[in-house]
């Protein structure tokens, strides 16, 4: 009933809503850490939520490291111990949607990084393309001379450092072969926030570019769309209305909590200010509604009394 209202998670309110939880869906960059660094107090609160004998999930539109790199980097920084199948990346849920809808022994022309590859290796999907692209020439008219692969069935863009005009060609070159060539993109995120408001281009850029010569949408697998939870909710027993999303992005994280009827708790260690919560909020606009989460802590660490300490 009625548009949603933010307030602060403390007290008594605090207590009864992670009480009510039995799962958490963790954003990582901007929730748990910001680069290298974790965010102080997040990994104390996450070791009492732990204890507590709550399921922890990473759910995380980065898809630049493996599943194994994540459970690498919590263990590095301090977070209890998660296992490979607690986390949820784009990149693994990208090769876990090519799976269900390749048919056997096609392959994926990736724009990606190692960690995507090695996703797809892991589900047994053949791919073509990360790293800098093999010119067969200096200039366009020579590409096109490359052979393509006739197994290829689909195009799978991620963030991906090594990102030209060639390999986009390339692209083209696929998805022009017909529309059983599906376009996958692992999100949509446009730019990453660097310290001291600096940023590079996220890779919805990429996905764009790719959308814009092929003339078609792409299936994107992270953040806001609900295929993520789906992933989660295919490998845990996840009821939503015990599950809280926690989240630093309000058009990605609080997004999909939203639409998928989670509890939203939005952290304000990331990239999102209060201020654009109340725009939303104040906002006579039912999409900017859906933006607004249920919660906000300034960061996890504020969780600590709640949680008995
Ligand atoms: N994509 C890339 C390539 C990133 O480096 C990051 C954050 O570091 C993200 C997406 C956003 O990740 P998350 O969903 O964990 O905030
Ligand atoms: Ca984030």
């Amino acid at each position: 009933g009625g548009p949603r209202r933010c307030r602060r998670l403390e007290g008594e309110a605090a207590r009864a809503v992670l009480a009510n939880a039995d799962t958490l869906l963790f954003d990582c960059d901007g929730v748990l850490w910001r680069g290298e660094a974790a965010v102080s107090g997040a990994a104390a609160v996450l070791g009492k939520l732990a204890a507590a004998g709550k399921r922890l999930c990473y759910v995380t539109n980065n898809s630049g490291r493996t599943r194994a790199a994540y459970t690498e980097k919590l263990r590095r920084l301090g977070f209890p111990p998660a296992e490979p199948r607690h986390i949820f990346s784009s990149a693994f849920c990208a090769a876990r949607y090519l799976r269900q809808a390749l048919p056997p022994g096609a392959a994926a022309y990736v724009l990606g990084s190692a960690a995507l590859a090695a996703e797809l290796e892991a589900v047994g999907i053949p791919h073509l393309g990360p790293g800098p692209a093999a010119l067969p020439g200096p200039a366009p008219a020579d590409w096109l001379q490359a052979p393509l692969e006739p197994a290829v069935r689909a195009v799978l863009v991620g963030f991906d450092e090594h990102f030209s005009y060639a390999k986009l060609c390339q692209a083209l070159r696929y998805l022009l072969r017909g529309p059983d060539c599906l376009l996958v993109g692992t999100n949509r995120d446009h730019r990453l926030p660097l310290e001291g408001g600096a940023g590079i281009p996220g890779t919805g850029c990429l996905v764009k570019a790719v959308e814009t010569a092929a003339q078609r949408e792409a299936f994107i697998v992270g953040k806001p769309n609900r295929f993520m939870f789906d992933c989660v909710a295919a490998e845990f027993p996840v009821d939503p209305a015990r599950t809280i999303m926690v989240g630093d992005r309000l058009d990605t994280d609080i997004l999909m909590g939203n639409s998928c009827g989670l509890t939203t708790l939005l952290t304000l260690s990331g990239v999102t200010a209060l201020d654009e919560v109340r725009g939303c909020q104040d906002s006579g606009c039912a999409a900017r509604h859906s933006l607004v989460p249920d919660y906000y802590v300034d960061s996890l660490a504020d969780l600590l009394p709640a949680l008995g300490e």
